[in-house]
């Protein structure tokens, strides 16, 4: 047995994507891992309110050509640490570049990197305000992180 570890970004954007398969709207998949210090603060995906109908069962509910039902993955991600506190400095991971309402929460609870796989819709004012708050951006692709898979070992 070899030992092909994942190195520590391609870690963490690997479970961004395993948990953007529980997300319940078909628009999008998505995930959000924050990271601080090597460890899982909190994880989230795109749903809607606990316990409420589900995009996947009901269709998606669009306003102005978004799905509304949902809460998106990173603001899922910042209220389940909520619950034991968010660090400051943290990284995020995600699968699709944060929106730019998910972005501003993101930098004022103290994100200072974000890790995004897809270049989804990246917005121009979220881009300038990740710059102005010194919060690090870096794009890892899909076919980086999956390939960061079929070279490590399991079990
Ligand atoms: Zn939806
Ligand atoms: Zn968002």
């Amino acid at each position: 047995m070899s030992d092909n570890r994942l190195a520590w970004d391609q870690y963490f954007a690997a479970q961004a994507l395993l948990i953007a398969n529980r997300a319940t709207c078909r628009r999008a998949k998505v995930g959000a891992v924050l990271v601080k210090d090597n460890k899982v603060i909190a994880t989230g995906y795109n749903g809607s309110v606990s316990g409420t109908e589900h995009c996947l069962d009901n269709g998606c509910l669009m306003v102005d050509g978004h799905c509304v039902r949902t809460i998106h993955a990173e603001v899922n991600a910042i209220l389940q640490g909520a619950e034991r506190g968010i660090p400051q400095g943290f990284t995020a991971y995600v699968t699709h570049f944060p929106c730019l309402n998910c972005s501003k929460q993101l930098l004022q609870v103290g994100c200072k990197r974000v890790v995004y796989i897809n270049e989804y819709r990246i917005d121009d004012y979220a881009r300038y305000l990740y710059q102005e708050k010194g919060c690090d951006l870096v794009h890892l692709p899909l076919k980086e992180v999956k390939q960061a898979i079929l070279d490590a070992d399991f079990i």
